[in-house]
């Protein structure tokens, strides 16, 4: 198996250079916020129980969204390799991970971390608010807060990984083209 982290801040690019991962490695993308989506859509008591924190910009508690990639890694049996997006977002959701993927005799292969400045982030997500019809991405403040959850939460996750010299740091600046070239570059090298 071949599993890969998507690494980075809210907006720095993660779903849109996921699709074309993907696509090009035959992975199974996981992407822990649309799931989350998906279950609200579908108004299942797991979304219902999510929805509260989502709208806040707060991170859903990490019982909920473990249980969530336990059960799709243990419905994929066979398969190449995953592409986790937005998870772990959290120590605790990094080492239930790894653990899970052990189990499996596989491991995380290669984390790439997305590098985008505060401003440039803060810029995108209100435009893309504009058509997404995600109401998190509307409101600078609910914006402000994600970005705060991941610098508290999510950024210790790329030291968990650095001790393994897991994490390669990729700037996420410039044309989606361009940032997808230098991520299939860095991913090759690790295959070869
Ligand atoms: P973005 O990267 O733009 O914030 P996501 O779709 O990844 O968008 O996440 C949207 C929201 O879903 C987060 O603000 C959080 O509330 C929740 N969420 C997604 N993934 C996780 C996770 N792994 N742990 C906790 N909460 C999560």
């Amino acid at each position: 198996m071949f599993n890969l982290i998507l690494f980075g801040p809210p907006g720095s690019g993660k779903g849109t250079q996921s699709e074309k991962l993907i696509e090009k490695y035959g992975l199974m993308h996981l992407a822990t916020g649309n799931i989350l989506r998906e279950e609200i859509a579908n108004k299942t008591a797991l979304g219902l129980s999510a929805k509260g924190f989502m709208d806040r910009g707060e991170l859903v508690p990490d019982e909920v969204v473990i249980g969530m990639i336990r059960s799709a890694i243990e419905n994929n049996p066979g398969i190449r390799g995953f592409l986790f997006d937005g998870f772990p977002r959290t120590v605790a959701q990094s080492v239930a991970l790894d653990n899970l993927l052990a189990e499996k005799d596989a491991q995380i292969d290669l984390v790439l971390a997305l590098q985008v400045s505060e401003d440039e982030l803060i810029d995108r997500l209100i435009n893309r608010g504009k058509t997404s019809g995600r109401t998190d991405d509307v409101n600078e403040n609910i914006i402000r807060a994600r970005i705060g959850e991941y610098e508290n939460k999510t950024s210790p996750v790329a030291g968990h990984y650095s001790k393994s010299d897991k994490v390669v740091k990729v700037k996420g600046e410039g044309s989606i083209d361009d940032i997808f070239n230098q991520l299939t570059k860095e991913i090759d090298h690790k295959q070869n």
